[in-house]
């Protein structure tokens, strides 16, 4: 069954998109959606989805810049 739009959850916060905007990404051939306010935990701390994204253990974080 096609996951339609207002299905669409943020990962982290299960916001909707009547809530924020919603970016959607695909992972392992399936949809997800990422609000802008938890995109930066998905770049630099994907570990954190653990449990909430499938597979997101075996993201590598993005290199910091510091
Ligand atoms: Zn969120």
């Amino acid at each position: 069954m096609p996951t339609t739009p207002s299905d669409a959850r943020c990962l982290a916060c299960q916001r909707g998109s009547h809530d924020t905007p919603l970016i959607r990404l695909e992972y392992l051939d399936k949809p997800y959606w990422i609000c802008p306010q938890h995109l930066p935990i998905l770049i630099h701390d994907p570990a954190r989805l653990t449990g909430t994204l499938p597979g997101a253990e075996r993201l590598e974080p993005a290199e910091h810049h510091d």
